[in-house]
């Protein structure tokens, strides 16, 4: 049950949550935050103590930006210790993203920060919002013996609890649209909410927040498929001042073995840019080295990501990237689970 004396900051930022159709176009566009707690007055009925902020212009998360990662850090930062744990109202569209990036830029939490929306706006009588905010709510107020239960970055979404640095949004359409595939559910909402305390991220104790404001994009993304020409696999891994390249491959991790292609990942990696090689598949991981066509880009010293999403991938690169980290360092780093986000064999 939810401590009496909870507090929780909801952070809004917009998303389809909060939207409302524009009479006109039948667009739909973000509205202000006191509109949509007016939407829920059961929020009245909480033994929480619930407090607010508001972007000043709510977001669709298309527009999310790592510049307003920094800004929500920040506003976490100023809140971190008045209140027990945080909702954050995020469009789903990238939320995986912003819920990665975050667990990169927030480490040693010893509260929970989930992050919830909606497919349908709060005003719709179908909507989904309602119990996502609420069970978010319930879930950032929950403590044990005065400790937070939950103590890491987390998506709620359609009654179950996801880590969410291991999340993709996988269904545009359907009210289940997140999916956790290489990692268990955290929690799971029915009548209670059940805590799968094996999978909870532990941090190490004694250790205090640190904090991680500096990110940096200069990342290229080279997606594999059969008949991928010279010309567009060089537009790529030659960008001008890229430092890593994430690499999307076939299964565990395979590509074509042709000999243009190896000499131009070569080439990039002599250049002292960082490949990644993820796969893909929406489960499973890379193993380089298990079949034929991944064993030569092991050998050219490709790194193999594992179990890593798309969206882990990339927000890890940032934020190593960030640090200023190059060459071994940064390999090292790519390959230790930092956030929860990776399965270390
Ligand atoms: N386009 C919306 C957004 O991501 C979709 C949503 O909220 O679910 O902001």
């Amino acid at each position: 049950m939810a401590n009496k004396k909870s507090k929780v900051l909801i952070i809004y930022t917009g998303g389809t949550i909060g939207m409302i159709q524009d009479p006109h176009t039948g667009e739909l566009k973000p509205f202000d935050f006191n509109t949509l707690t007016g939407q829920i007055p059961e929020l009245k009925k909480f033994d929480i103590d619930l407090s607010s902020i508001s972007f000043k212009k709510p977001i669709d998360s298309s527009n999310m930006h790592p510049d307003v990662w920094i800004e929500l850090v920040n506003m976490i930062k100023t809140n971190y210790n008045k209140v027990d744990g945080f909702v954050i109202l995020h469009g789903s569209d990238t939320m995986s993203y912003t819920a990665s990036a975050l667990s990169f830029m927030l480490q040693n939490l010893n509260k929970p920060i989930v992050l919830t929306g909606s497919q349908l706006p709060i005003g719709i009588i179908r909507t989904d919002g309602k119990e996502n905010l609420i069970t978010a709510i319930e879930i950032a107020a929950t403590k044990h013996k005065e400790q937070s239960v939950v103590k890491e970055v987390c998506i709620y979404f359609e009654y179950k609890l996801y880590r969410g640095n291991r999340t993709i949004k996988y269904n545009s359409q359907h009210f289940d649209a997140f999916k956790s595939p290489n990692y268990p559910a955290l929690a799971e909402a029915g009548i209670n909410i059940d805590y799968n305390s094996h999978a909870l991220f532990k941090p190490e104790p004694g250790k205090t927040l640190v904090i991680h404001t500096k990110l940096d994009n200069d990342i290229a993304v080279l997606k594999l498929f059969p008949g991928i020409s010279k010309k567009i696999t060089q537009s790529i891994l030659q960008t001008k001042g890229i430092k890593a390249v994430i690499m999307e491959t076939f299964g565990a991790g395979n590509a074509t073995t042709q000999a243009w292609f190896i000499e131009e990942l070569q080439k990039t990696i002599e250049r002292g840019v960082v490949v990644l090689n993820i796969t893909q598949c929406l489960e499973g991981e890379v193993v380089q080295g298990k079949y034929e066509t991944s064993s030569q880009l092991k050998r050219i010293g490709v790194i193999g990501g594992g179990d890593l999403t798309f969206e882990a991938a990339i927000t890890k690169l940032m934020y190593l990237l960030g640090k200023g980290l190059k060459g071994k360092q940064l390999t090292k780093e790519l390959q230790q689970n930092i956030a929860g986000e990776l399965t270390v064999n």
